[in-house]
C-alpha cells in the first residue's frame, strides 16, 4: 500500500487470448505490467484509450541480424550490380560492383559481407534504431539480435570491446522495443574435410581468436529494463567441437542460446566428412541441446536430427521469407513439432519485417510441399510468433494478455482491405491468413504506447531514417 503506481486502462474491441477471439475486453495496466483482464466490458469507460480492431500479444522476433536490412531490394537477381550499399569498402574481395547478381546462398553471403564492412558503432546504432522502429510498426515488442559484428575490420577490438553490442541494446531502447542480444562466437571461417579455416577479409571482425576470449568480453555485457543479453555459436562452421561446445553451453546455462543450423546442405555434407555426424548430432554428442537453446532454420535434417532436437526440449526457430529469398529450402516444422519442439519466427536477413507473413509461410510451404492443408492452425502459429517466441528470447513472462505478464501488445486494424469482412470472432484466423505488417495501427511495450494510430511516438520518420542509414553506408 501507498507506492504510486502509473495505471494506464486499454479498451479493446477484440482481444487475442491464446485460444481464440473475444470481445470487449478491459485491461489494465500497471507500471509495465498488465495487472486486470476484465471481458464483456461493452463500451469504453471514460478514461481508457480504445484499440480497436484485434489486439494481439507483442510479436516476437526471434531471429534478427539488423545489418542486413541494407541488402533489401539490392541484392535479388537483375538488381544492377555496384549498387550494394558499402561495396568494396571492407571486404578486400575487390568487390566494386563487377560483381552479378548472388544466385545462392554462398554468393548473396558475399555481399552481405560488403555491408558488414562498412559499419562502426556509431552508423550501425543509426540502423538498427530505424530497422527496430520499423518492426514496432510492425507489431515487434522484442527481437532477437543474432549479434556477431564485434570488432574493427581488421578484427582488432574497439577500445570499449562492446562497443558494437551496446549499440544495438541502445538503438532497441530509443525504437521502444525489448532486445535479447544473442551475442556471438565466431572463431573459425568454415570448415572442409580437412579441417577449420582461418577467419579471412570481413569475416575477421567476427572472432574473438578463442572461446575463452569470447567468454570474457561476453561476461562484460550486462541488461538493463529494455535488454536481455543472451548468447549464440555461429554455426557448427564457425566453432568447433575443440572449442569446446560443452564448457560453452555450461557457462550460457542461464540464459537463451541460438545457433544456425544445417540451413545448407554443404554445411551438412562438410561436416558429416570432417566429424563423421551431421551437425545436429555433433552437437548433441557435445552436450549442446537443452531448453533454452533455440536452432535456427533448421532446414535440411534427417529423421535422426529431428528425434535429437526434440528430445534437447528446445525451439526450433524458422525463418520462412529469408529461407525463400536465400534458396535454402523448407524445414521440417510438423515433424520437429511432433517431435517436442517449440517453435519460433524470425524475419533474419529482412527481405521482408512481417511476422504475420512468417506465420502464415510456415503453414503455406507445408502445403505446397504435402498438397495437403492443415499442418498449422492459426493459434498454433500466433503462439509461435508470440508466447514461444518470448520464451526463447528469455522473456517468458511475456507474449500473453493475462495478468501478471508485461503489458507488451499490438493492435491490428480489422477494416483495411486485407482485414476486412471475415466475422470478429475469426479475427485472428483473419490475421494469421491475411494481415500484414501495415496492418498495425498501435504497439504497445511495457505500457508505453510506441506505435499509435500507425505513427512510430519515438522515431519521427521511420522510412527517411532507414533511407539516410543505408545511404550513408554507400559512400
Ligand atoms: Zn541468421
Amino acid at each position: 500500500m501507498g507506492r504510486s503506481r502509473v495505471q494506464v486502462t486499454y479498451w479493446l474491441e477484440n482481444a487475442w487470448l491464446g485460444t481464440h477471439t473475444a470481445p470487449a475486453i478491459l485491461l489494465t495496466v500497471a507500471d509495465d505490467r498488465i495487472a486486470e483482464v476484465r471481458t464483456g466490458v461493452d463500451h469504453p469507460p471514460a478514461g481508457a484509450t480504445a484499440l480497436r480492431g484485434l489486439t494481439l500479444p507483442g510479436l516476437a522476433n526471434a531471429h534478427s541480424h539488423a545489418f542486413h536490412r541494407a541488402l533489401r531490394g539490392v541484392a535479388q537477381i537483375g538488381a544492377r550490380p555496384g549498387t550494394a550499399p558499402g561495396g568494396g569498402a571492407g571486404s578486400g574481395s575487390g568487390v566494386t560492383g563487377a560483381r552479378s547478381a548472388p544466385t545462392s546462398f554462398w554468393s548473396w553471403r558475399d555481399v552481405m559481407y560488403d555491408v558488414a564492412g562498412a559499419l562502426d558503432p556509431d552508423s550501425y546504432f543509426a540502423l538498427a534504431r530505424a530497422v527496430y522502429a520499423e518492426m514496432a510498426l510492425a507489431g515487434i515488442t522484442c527481437v532477437g539480435e543474432f549479434h556477431y559484428l564485434h570488432h574493427q575490420p581488421d578484427g582488432t577490438p574497439y577500445a570499449n570491446p562492446n562497443a558494437m553490442g551496446e549499440a544495438l541494446i541502445a538503438a532497441a531502447g530509443e525504437a521502444g522495443i525489448r532486445i535479447t542480444l544473442l551475442d556471438t562466437a565466431y572463431l573459425h571461417g568454415g570448415f572442409t574435410r580437412t579441417g577449420y579455416r582461418p577467419l579471412e577479409g570481413v569475416q575477421r571482425r567476427f572472432g574473438d581468436g578463442t572461446a575463452d576470449r569470447w567468454y570474457d568480453r561476453w561476461s562484460r555485457l550486462k541488461g538493463e529494463g529494455h535488454a536481455k543479453v543472451g548468447a549464440a555459436v555461429h554455426s557448427v562452421r564457425a566453432f568447433s567441437d575443440r572449442d569446446g561446445y560443452r564448457l560453452f553451453a555450461e557457462r550460457t546455462a542461464d540464459v537463451p542460446v541460438h545457433i544456425h543450423l544445417s540451413e545448407q546442405t554443404a554445411e551438412n555434407q562438410a561436416c558429416t566428412l570432417l566429424h563423421g555426424r551431421t551437425p545436429a548430432r555433433l552437437l548433441a554428442d557435445n552436450g549442446f541441446w537443452r531448453p533454452n537453446t533455440t536452432a535456427v532454420h533448421a532446414t535440411h535434417l534427417t529423421a535422426g536430427d529431428i528425434a535429437l532436437l526434440g528430445t534437447g526440449g528446445g525451439t526450433v526457430c524458422m525463418c520462412p521469407t529469408t529461407e525463400r529469398d536465400l534458396a535454402d529450402g523448407i524445414g521440417p516444422a510438423p515433424q520437429l513439432r511432433r517431435a517436442g519442439c517449440r517453435m519460433s519466427l524470425g524475419s533474419d536477413s529482412h527481405a521482408v519485417i512481417d511476422l504475420f507473413e512468417e506465420a502464415r509461410a510456415v503453414e503455406m510451404n507445408e502445403r505446397l510441399q504435402a498438397r495437403t492443408r492443415g499442418h498449422w492452425t492459426a493459434a498454433q502459429l500466433l503462439r509461435a510468433a508470440t508466447d514461444d517466441g518470448h520464451a526463447s528470447l528469455g522473456w517468458p513472462d511475456a507474449g500473453r494478455l493475462e495478468p501478471g505478464a508485461l503489458a507488451d501488445f499490438t493492435t491490428i486494424a480489422l477494416d483495411t482491405v486485407r482485414t476486412a469482412g471475415p466475422p470478429p470472432r475469426l479475427a485472428g484466423e483473419a490475421a494469421v491468413f491475411a494481415a500484414t505488417a501495415a496492418d498495425v495501427r498501435h504497439t504497445v511495450v511495457g505500457g508505453r504506447h510506441v506505435v499509435r494510430d500507425g505513427r512510430h511516438q519515438l522515431v519521427q520518420d521511420v522510412p527517411g531514417s532507414l533511407a539516410a542509414a543505408i545511404g550513408a553506408l554507400r559512400h
